[in-house]
């Protein structure tokens, strides 16, 4: 039987200005960004497909999207760099959290095309690398397009997501591009990250747990943690990082079941039931977390 098949129409824009055009000349029919084509490429009947990707902008020719640039203070990392290029430029200079979760991040011959724009924007899907990054404060530019012009835009990377960490972008600013990330160049005395499960494969089962803190003789004087569920979002939270930052170290198995039943009592509340097997691994990521914090202060 023959079926009729509508081959894509792809757009290469070579700068964010044409971007922008292509962006409000086509309105209503483009509905994907090409960055490193990882994520959209491994979904079901994305191509061939007469009823998906009908238009694609593919971003592989704006230069101005693959710029670095540094300072003493912080890094700015256009979004069609690499992961495995942010890990190398930032190996020495990034908090290690950031390193590791790339490093996390699938095999080495993917992380090569995978783009941090696209690990950013990713629709129903969270990595480990998006919650690190909105842990770290990092700041993001978005191209804003406009009818004959764009305009640019600097916020901080959670405002790419609502409360419970799925993206939200599309529906506050449509059709923005990611243009460039900063990242700011600082030092914790405290850095844990921790992945379970296949996120792709497996997502319902992958857990991954982030924390940064600043210790001092009292114990813990500013945490912050971040638990990402990729098909779910993250959950972040002012209040647990006060849970957590009012922990007397080292810690005995009693505070420990109490930060954990805090934890888990808050991610009920706001994202739901997660599978027997995540919380099982989330409780020993926790566990083991305190268990670090324990190690570090004792060695103050
Ligand atoms: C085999 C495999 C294993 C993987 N393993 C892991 C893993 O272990 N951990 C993990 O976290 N992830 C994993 N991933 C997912 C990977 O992180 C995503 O595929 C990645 O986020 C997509 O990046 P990309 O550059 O390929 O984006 P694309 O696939 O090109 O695009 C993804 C989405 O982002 C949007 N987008 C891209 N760039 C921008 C931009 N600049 N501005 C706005 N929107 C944009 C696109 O519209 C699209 O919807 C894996 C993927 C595969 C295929």
């Amino acid at each position: 039987m023959y079926t009729e098949l509508r081959s894509p129409n792809v757009h290469e824009p070579k700068t964010v200005g044409e971007y922008s055009d292509t962006v409000i000349n086509y309105k209503g029919n483009i509905n994907s960004l090409w960055a490193g084509g990882t994520f959209i490429m491994s979904r079901k009947d994305f191509y061939p497909s007469p009823t998906t990707n009908v238009e694609i902008i593919n971003l592989k020719d704006i230069e101005e999207l693959y710029r670095l640039q540094r300072n003493d203070r912080y890094a700015e990392i256009g979004s069609m760099v690499s992961l495995n290029d942010i890990a190398q430029l930032g190996k020495n200079i990034f908090p290690k959290t950031i390193i590791s979760a790339i490093e996390h991040t699938a095999c080495r011959m993917l992380r090569e095309r995978i783009s941090i724009g696209g690990t950013l924007c990713t629709q129903g899907f969270t990595s480990s690398v998006a919650s690190v990054l909105v842990l770290l404060d990092t700041a993001v530019e978005l191209i804003i397009p406009k009818r004959r012009n764009y305009a640019r835009k600097w916020l901080h990377a959670s405002r790419l997501y609502d409360k419970n960490g799925r993206l939200t972008l599309n529906t506050n600013y449509k059709n923005a591009l990611v243009s460039k990330l900063r990242i700011a160049i600082q030092n914790f005395d405290f850095e844990y990250f921790n992945t379970s499960g296949d996120p792709m494969l497996e997502p319902e089962a992958s857990v991954s747990l982030a924390t940064v803190a600043k210790l001092d003789q009292n114990g813990i004087a500013n945490a912050r943690i971040i638990i990402t569920f990729p098909s779910r979002g993250f959950v972040y939270n002012r209040d647990i990082d006060n849970m957590l930052g009012s922990l007397q170290l080292p810690a005995d198995d009693i505070r420990c079941k109490e930060v954990e039943k805090f934890i888990l009592a808050f991610i009920r509340d706001n994202i739901g039931k997660i599978t027997p097997i995540q919380e099982a691994r989330l409780k020993g990521m926790m566990n083991d977390m305190i268990m670090t914090l324990n190690q570090h202060i004792l060695t103050l």
